[in-house]
């Protein structure tokens, strides 16, 4: 197998709050890699449509709609920011409700086509870590690592309740477990590309380690890949 240019595609799935964001961003500061955070661009095309209140039942208006959606990642000031149609949308879209609308959004076939298209664009020559939920079977089934990271239920909500109680939103336990449990389900059980763990991704099961720990595990799978394939080019 031949080295992209600029390094390996890493791959994470998994489901909601199991931590592929802030794992996600750290491993690529640890290699040098650009993080791309697919979630955060099915977020966006949500808000625009939303935004011009496109009726999603309508396939050929979502369709025309989403021919035209630019979406792009940028930095500023060290923070990244997420641009939809040149909007800084970065807050805006990490709402419960928000969640929970893109997970409808995303089992749409023309919002997949047009996010599919411009992640394999932002991610073919390597040196990146994608995180979502389709990157390992669908957008990149030719990863050269491929990662998938879950936890409980109970874990992940618990998780994503202290993320949102921490930024002012007033959530309940039990509403988030709800949620959560409600979102696996969209992801799973939709006809295009559903969540899923490919057959060649190494599991590794959050909820007992902490942050520090998976990432370890996981640097040191990654760096060992690059070695690996660095000395047999
Ligand atoms: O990862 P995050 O929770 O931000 O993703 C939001 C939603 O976007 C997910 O619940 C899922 O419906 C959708 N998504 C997807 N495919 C991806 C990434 C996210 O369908 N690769």
């Amino acid at each position: 197998m031949h080295m992209r240019p600029d390094g390996i595609i890493i791959a994470i799935d998994g489901p909601a709050g199991a931590g592929k964001s802030t794992i996600a961003r750290m491993l690529a500061e640890r290699l040098g890699y650009i993080q791309i955070d697919t979630g955060a661009m099915y977020r966006a095309a949500t808000f625009l449509l939303a935004r011009e209140g496109i009726d999603l039942g309508d396939s050929t208006a979502v369709e025309h709609f989403c021919r035209n959606i630019d979406i792009r990642f940028e930095s500023v000031s060290g923070r990244q920011v997420v641009r939809a149609n040149g909007m800084d949308v970065t807050d805006q879209i990490r709402t419960p409700e928000m969640s929970l609308l893109t997970s409808r959004t995303s089992a749409l076939k023309p919002v997949r086509e047009a996010l599919l298209k411009s992640q394999q664009q932002m991610g073919r020559k390597g040196g990146v870590v994608l995180e979502g939920r389709d990157i390992g079977t669908v957008v990149f089934p030719d990863a050269e690592m491929k990662f998938y990271l879950s936890a409980s239920v109970e874990e992940r909500a618990r998780r994503r309740c202290e993320e949102l109680t921490l930024k002012g939103e007033p959530v309940t336990l039990a509403e988030t477990i709800a949620d959560v449990a409600e979102r696996d389900r969209q992801d799973s059980e939709r006809d295009i590309a559903p969540l899923r763990q490919a057959d060649d991704a190494i599991l590794i099961d959050s909820s007992r380690l902490s942050i520090d720990e998976v990432l370890t595990r996981m640097a040191a799978l990654c760096r060992t890949k690059i070695r690996t394939m660095e000395l047999t080019q």
